[in-house]
């Protein structure tokens, strides 16, 4: 079986990434190997960010690393919060006055096109990397609905299917979202290469 750590103290994204590489991939959290370490993310991109994670990580264990890094681009705001997303509006707000946040500076504004973006990165070692980024397309709603996911799923809406991100089952949300499908694609890549 491959084993693979994953860079991340997240557990809503242990838990989506988990259902998707299944029984054959073994995810070995941080909070397992009792890594608690400060990973500064000071990359200018998803993809850097997600490498910096990584690489913090490998640089310990020396084994396979896999790490996400992932956020809510707003069109009307530029792109925001963007990789900024898990401390937008300032430290120790709940996910709830983040989007609330969010919502308060998007007030008034006509296009409400945003995505979701996610950079998945499979780190081997210093010379191998693999790198799958993937978005998913909806509209800011400003009835935030739903209690399923986390971070912004209340308030991203996606017309096709008339619910929102929280409106999804955890199986549903990996079909289509930015990290399920970056996630997907990994799984296939994993399943294909040596380690
Ligand atoms: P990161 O841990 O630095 O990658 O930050 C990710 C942040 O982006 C999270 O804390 C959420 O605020 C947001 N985010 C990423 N993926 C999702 C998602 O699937 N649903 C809702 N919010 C997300």
């Amino acid at each position: 079986m491959k084993e693979i750590i994953l860079s991340t103290f997240n557990q809503h994204k242990t838990k989506e990434l988990s259902k998707i590489f299944g029984d054959d991939i073994r995810l070995i959290t941080l909070r397992q190997l009792d890594f608690k370490k400060k990973i500064v993310e000071d990359g200018s991109s998803f993809i850097e960010n997600s490498i910096i994670k990584c690489k913090q990580v490998y640089k310990k264990f020396k084994k396979p690393v896999m790490a996400d890094d992932s956020g809510l681009c707003v069109d009307a705001l530029n792109g925001e919060p963007g990789i900024f997303s898990a401390r937008y509006g300032g430290q120790g707000l709940s996910d709830v006055q983040r989007y609330e946040y969010l919502l308060k500076q998007l007030k008034g504004a006509s296009n409400l096109d945003a995505s979701f973006v996610c950079a998945l990165v499979l780190y081997i070692n210093f010379n191998r990397i693999y790198i799958v980024q993937e978005e998913t397309h909806g509209k800011i709603t400003f009835e935030p609905r739903g209690q399923n996911g986390f971070g912004y799923d209340p308030i991203l809406f996606l017309p096709e299917l008339n619910k929102t991100f929280a409106e999804l089952s955890d199986d549903d949300k990996n079909k289509i979202s930015h990290r399920g499908k970056a996630a997907w694609i990994m799984k296939r890549v994993i399943d294909e290469i040596e380690f």
